[in-house]
């Protein structure tokens, strides 16, 4: 991907723990690299195919003026999050706040935080059994939507399909949605396990019946193998009711570990 680089961006601001930052201020220092794909203004030679990097300073200037953060940390995750969301165009961005006064009794040059954020391709399942499946289903899509970490939401239809796993129990009704979201993969499945807890979700029995469930399914092509997150959902491959609405939604999305599409993965099941 291009890159457009903003190096030293000096702002006056008023961030720190201590109190007489919060009152004199100190020059902080930002740069900032936005990844963006340019071929298309350099072919016409038009701004308006890129991103105007001084509209880019503008708004680093007003995140930082027209806030106080204690931590260097808070101010360059606002300011990614402000350019990612202010600029479509800009697919992730690698930020640095420099404080070259920070308050320390010794000789040195400059502390900063140096992070990377951007846009990330998610597709989550839905399902749900118990009480207003439809609703819980919209409620959590609403949610989705209203995320100020995600974007781009596109939602199948819903099916009705039986119970896996633990059979006693109502039909389901599933469904899935594909997004982009700013947050890491464990803070995308914190948030959706905040959406399930707003759905008055209880764990009971394994598999049993439930208000809502939202599993993650892909997280661009990463592979994530920990004791609270495996990506992709390690049973996927196997779930027609995951399959069916995901293949109505990305049916070329390729499974990183299984190398065959989401499409492909469905026909075979369908077939079994
Ligand atoms: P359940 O709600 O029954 O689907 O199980 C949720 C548990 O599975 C949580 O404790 C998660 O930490 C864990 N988990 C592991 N991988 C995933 C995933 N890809 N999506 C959702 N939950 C996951």
């Amino acid at each position: 991907m291009d890159k457009i680089c903003i190096d030293e961006l000096k702002i006056f601001a008023h961030h720190g723990v201590f109190e007489h930052e919060n009152v004199n201020g100190q020059n902080f220092f930002i740069n900032a690299v936005l990844y963006v794909d340019t071929e298309k203004a350099g072919m016409r030679d038009d701004l308006s195919c890129s991103v105007d990097y001084s509209a880019v300073c503008a708004l680093l200037e007003r995140v930082m003026t027209a806030n106080v953060f204690r931590l260097i940390e808070a101010a360059a995750q606002t300011a990614a999050e402000a350019v990612l969301r202010e600029f479509p165009q800009v697919r992730s961005i690698d930020i640095e706040v420099r404080k070259p006064e920070a308050p320390i009794e010794m000789e040195f040059r400059s502390v900063s935080v140096k992070i990377t954020r951007g846009w990330h391709r998610a597709m989550i399942a839905l399902g749900s059994n118990k009480g207003d499946s439809r609703g819980y289903i919209e409620h959590a899509v609403e949610q989705l939507c209203a995320c100020s970490h995600i974007r781009s939401v596109r939602c199948s239809e819903l099916i009705v399909t039986k119970p896996y796993g633990y059979t006693e129990q109502d039909d389901f009704l599933n469904g899935a949605v594909m997004c982009e979201t700013m947050l890491s993969p464990h803070g995308l499945l914190e948030f959706m396990q905040s959406v399930e807890n707003s759905a008055n979700r209880t764990r009971e029995i394994h598999w049993g019946p439930r208000t809502l469930d939202l599993d993650l399914i892909f997280y661009d092509d990463e592979i994530i193998s920990e004791p609270d997150l495996i990506v992709p959902h390690p049973d996927m491959h196997n779930r027609l009711f995951v399959l069916e609405p995901a293949a109505q939604l990305a049916p070329y999305y390729r499974h990183p570990v299984l190398g065959v599409t989401v499409g492909q993965l469905y026909e075979r099941l369908k077939k079994k």
